[in-house]
């Protein structure tokens, strides 16, 4: 099964992608995570990540999309995998679909992770990394407003969109995602 997951930040996202990947045998390729290993290494596009994410910006697409096209040609993607974090922007989205039907892996399907402003503010006041400082955050929420609910309507015209409640506790809402990915096993 190849996935999408999309949220905002604060959604619950990785959480639910760890319980997905767990559960399904799937490969996790979380930009997120990839981009922070990258910054505690001290690696080139690490150290040019960081810049970004401090500041709660997109590292630029060509970077990002560079990553995700080497780690796709995994042997582990084989099987399946679940993007968290990626595609984040249209170019991005374009990007993948390109290199998907180049390999003939399309995708299965997008799931949506769905939590209201003021709850996602609530949940980032506590987590306290280093990019959810309030003026961060609210950069994050606002970029993801603009760059990233667009990639909803993109996927919802290729009838790949399904969208999950993200309120409740952590097994209600993965209850949720099992339910609606079981119908594509
Ligand atoms: P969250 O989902 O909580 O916003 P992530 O861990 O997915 O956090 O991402 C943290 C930061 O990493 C983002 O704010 C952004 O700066 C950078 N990043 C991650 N994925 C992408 C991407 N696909 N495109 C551009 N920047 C990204």
């Amino acid at each position: 099964m190849r996935i999408i997951f999309i949220g905002p930040p604060g959604a619950g996202k990785g959480t639910q992608a760890g319980k997905i990947v767990d559960s399904y045998k799937l490969a996790h390729l979380s930009t997120g995570d990839m981009l922070r290993a990258a910054t505690a290494a001290k690696t080139e596009i690490g150290l040019l990540a960081e810049k970004f994410m401090l500041n709660g910006q997109f590292v630029p697409d060509d970077v990002i999309i560079g990553i995700i096209s080497e780690r796709l040609n995994s042997s582990d993607c084989k099987s399946g995998f679940l993007l968290d974090g990626f595609p984040r922007t249209l170019p991005q989205a374009a990007a993948l679909d390109e290199l998907l039907q180049k390999n003939k892996t399309p995708l299965n399907i997008v799931l949506e992770l769905k939590v209201p402003d003021d709850e996602l503010l609530r949940r980032l006041a506590e987590r306290g990394r280093a990019d959810d400082k309030p003026d961060v955050i609210k950069n994050r929420l606002k970029v993801y407003n603009e760059q990233t609910a667009p990639l909803l309507q993109y996927y919802e015209k290729q009838s790949l969109l399904k969208s999950i409640d993200g309120q409740g506790n952590i097994n209600e809402i993965f209850n949720r995602i099992k339910e609606t990915l079981d119908k594509f096993i």
